[in-house]
């Protein structure tokens, strides 16, 4: 047996010896493809050669300078990228190692903001349930996700509690229009202000696209600007987490272009560097900025590894492919071909209840029954089945499930790297079409 703490102790992965394109290669040879970009985060695909160069070159001239002290030149460049034109109204950017860690420093950023500006009885903060916001304490926190919060449980801070996501495949109640499950969902969010204190709370905290937890929930129409709408009522700020669905795995940089919001603080990572280094960061604001220059005029916070030359080197790199390839264009044409795929085979079947997501980020959610929408029992572990079935058809995809919320089923969520070519969309689908099929007749 290993000796390194694998996610599970009691058996050893294969071995990732080497990545190529859409591809990983096992230690026997075995070609995978990586049908999800691991949890949506190899937007380019492996071996990118422009990204490898630019990391050797990074380290060629610097591999670290502490940031008590210096700056670094790919940092500063990875700022001017990300903010350097304000996308509505973000002016600075943080640069951290982790999705996690950039949740902390968004939850100790928002904190610290209101203390600046004199209004210190600010200390908590609405988010939602069923999220994930990353799994250090703070994030955990932060998120819903029951079976990852249920064994620290105790060890949670009581200064999150939480609302309702906007799930309307499951949520949305009998006849109810968008408009109104939209307004039923606002009346919620005000309705958890007016418990907690309007002006005790810092922020509300969402997913712009719920990822891991529910797989591809985008919110309705008119959602998040009602959402702000309550925020703004009450002096509090919109915090907006894209780590999974953000950096174009939604056919735009920025998923809340597409909501008519803008953030006062955007948690990013994955797709930020492409998994090429450990890289994420927070995008802020400049009202928030503002906010601290007008006190202490510092970010009481940081880490070792923040803004770390090599991973900021990286992450330029990547940023550029994106743009210099038109890659958004790719990730918008396939994955309308991904969804078109996605329907043919699962639009009648009866265990796929929903079919859902954007751009290059799009899940099914598995159901005993269409009409009565039951999820499978989680003892029989259908989305473990999936992923085990998909990977010995030679497809790597993302299934989830296994919930303690009783509300919902188990789900697969498919983000193909943003180089993915139509050829490649079909196999993806049918290699997930079998292993489906093959998961399903195995527990029926
Ligand atoms: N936020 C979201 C929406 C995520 O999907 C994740 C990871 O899956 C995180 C935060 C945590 O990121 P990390 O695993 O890099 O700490």
């Amino acid at each position: 047996m290993s000796h390194l703490v694998h996610r599970s102790l009691r058996a050893d992965p294969p071995l990732a010896v080497r990545g190529e394109g859409i591809y990983l290669y096992d230690q026997a040879g075995r070609e995978i493809i990586d049908g999800s970009g691991g949890a949506a985060v190899a937007c380019l695909g492996h071996g990118h050669p422009r990204v490898i160069e630019a990391i050797k070159a990074q380290l060629d001239t610097l591999a670290y300078a502490h940031t008590a002290l210096f700056s670094c030149e790919s940092a500063e460049q990875l700022a001017d990228i990300m903010v350097g034109h304000a996308p509505g109204g973000l002016t600075h950017a943080y640069f951290c190692s982790s999705g996690s860690e950039g949740n902390e420093a968004a939850i100790k950023l928002a904190r610290q903001y209101f203390l600046e500006i004199g209004q210190p009885q600010r200390v908590r903060f609405i988010a939602r349930r069923q999220s994930y916001h990353g799994n250090t304490l703070g994030a955990l926190s932060a998120g819903g996700n029951a079976m990852r919060r249920a064994p620290y449980a105790p060890l949670l801070s009581p200064a999150f509690s939480h609302v309702s996501p906007c799930y309307a495949y499951r949520d949305r109640e009998g006849e109810e229009s968008d408009a109104q499950y939209v307004a039923r969902l606002a009346a919620e969010l005000e309705a958890e202000f007016q418990r907690l204190g309007p002006d005790t709370v810092i922020g509300f905290m969402a997913e712009t696209v719920v990822g891991a937890t529910l797989g591809c929930v985008a919110a309705l129409p008119g959602y998040f600007p009602a959402m702000k709408a309550v925020c703004d009522r009450h002096g509090a700020l919109l915090i907006l987490d894209e780590v999974m669905s953000g950096m174009g795995r939604c056919g735009t940089l920025h998923t809340w272009e597409q909501e008519g919001v803008t953030p006062d603080i955007q948690i990013v990572a994955k797709g930020l560097g492409g998994g090429y280094q450990p890289i994420g960061g927070i995008l802020v604001h400049g009202r928030v900025i503002e906010g601290l220059n007008g006190g202490s005029g510092a970010f009481m916070h940081g880490h070792t590894y923040q803004a770390h030359p090599v991973a900021c080197a990286a992450a330029v790199a990547v940023q550029q492919v994106i743009r210099d390839e038109k890659l958004l264009d790719n990730v918008k044409a396939q994955g309308a071909l991904l969804e078109q795929r996605l329907v043919e085979r699962f639009g009648n079947h009866r265990n796929i209840g929903d079919i859902r997501g954007r751009g290059l980020f799009w899940a099914v959610e598995f159901v005993t029954d269409r009409a009565s929408k039951a999820p499978f029992d989680p003892g029989l572990k259908l989305n473990e089945r999936v992923k085990q079935e998909a990977f010995a058809r030679g497809l790597a995809c993302y299934p989830m499930g296994g919930t303690l919320d009783g509300r919902r089923g188990d789900h697969a969520i498919l983000a193909p790297p943003y180089i993915a070519t139509p050829g490649q969309i079909e196999t993806i689908v049918d290699r997930f079409g079998a292993a489906v099929d093959a998961a399903l007749a195995s527990v029926q």
